[in-house]
């Protein structure tokens, strides 16, 4: 008999944003997969976080540039299904795992360009194949936007750009799946204080006062700001909402 709890696989949970999500989604009765890249040793201290809390957890290593590292990923998710989850299927994935370049648009190479393509598209696309082939019917995929898809802020245009491509595949998406009543939505943060972009919103005071200067509510997002929004959409009490671009920003200029 399989196992009924709900189970999550949330990318880039090692740190920032997917941490926070990772930590809200279990305080909803969901078990988690969560995937780091480099940073094994945080994403260990995020599962005994999740276990405290008394889900299950288990932390895989992915690389989502390395699209061909894709099956050999499912074949891992599958056997910690099995083996730390009595299941065979997830529920969830949350394509959040990224990286932010800060560049002109006139100086772009064709490598940053290729990176971020790559990172916030190209990979979002195929390990989203990937995991559709082991997710539940009724189940759900919550895409990590930007406010810079909305908010023109010099320097992100491939970044944004990439960005603005997963808010449209999130439609065709939400289009093609409510077949299986699989609802896809997308997310989009405005600036968290987090490791991103070499911690720029957090470290830098000049650009976390502009943005807070330029923010309704006053201030700069952080990272608890948006985990419970992506947990929310987790839940039956989301199960109306679809194909949707949900901004959490606090009003970042608006
Ligand atoms: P952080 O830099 O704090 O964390 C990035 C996470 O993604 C880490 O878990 C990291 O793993 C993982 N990661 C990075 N590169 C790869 C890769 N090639 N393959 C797999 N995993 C990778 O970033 P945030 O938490 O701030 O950002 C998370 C998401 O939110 C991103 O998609 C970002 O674009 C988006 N976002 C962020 C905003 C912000 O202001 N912070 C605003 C709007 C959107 P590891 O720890 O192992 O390196």
């Amino acid at each position: 008999m399989e196992n009924q709890t709900k189970i999550a696989v949330v990318t880039g949970g090692s740190r920032g944003l997917g941490k926070d999500m990772a930590i809200n989604i279990a305080k909803k009765g969901i078990d988690v997969i969560l995937t780091y890249n480099n940073n094994k040793e945080e994403a260990q201290k995020v599962v005994k976080q999740i276990e405290e809390i008394g889900q299950k957890a288990v932390a895989l290593q992915l690389n989502v540039a390395e699209i061909k590292s894709f099956d050999s990923f499912t074949e891992n998710v599958k056997t910690a299904l099995k083996n730390h989850f009595n299941s065979s299927k997830i529920d969830f994935l949350i394509n959040n795992a990224g990286i932010g370049i800060h560049t002109a648009f006139t100086q772009t190479t064709e490598e940053q360009f290729d990176i971020l393509s790559t990172i916030h598209l190209k990979g979002v696309v195929f390990l989203t194949q990937k995991m559709l082939l082991i997710m539940n019917d009724g189940g759900g995929v919550v895409n990590i936007s930007s406010g810079l898809t909305r908010i023109a802020l010099a320097g992100y245009s491939i970044y944004a750009t990439m960005k603005g491509a997963i808010e449209t595949l999130t439609k065709y998406q939400a289009k093609e799946l409510g077949e299986r009543k699989i609802r896809v939505n997308v997310v989009a943060p405005g600036a968290i204080e987090t490791d991103f972009g070499n911690g720029t919103v957090r470290d830098n005071a000049d650009v976390n006062a502009f943005i807070a200067a330029n923010t309704a509510l006053g201030r700069v997002g952080l990272p608890d700001d948006i985990g419970s929004v992506v947990a929310f959409l987790c839940t039956q009490d989301a199960k109306w909402v679809n194909a949707q671009r949900i901004e959490v920003s606090g009003g970042q200029m608006i």
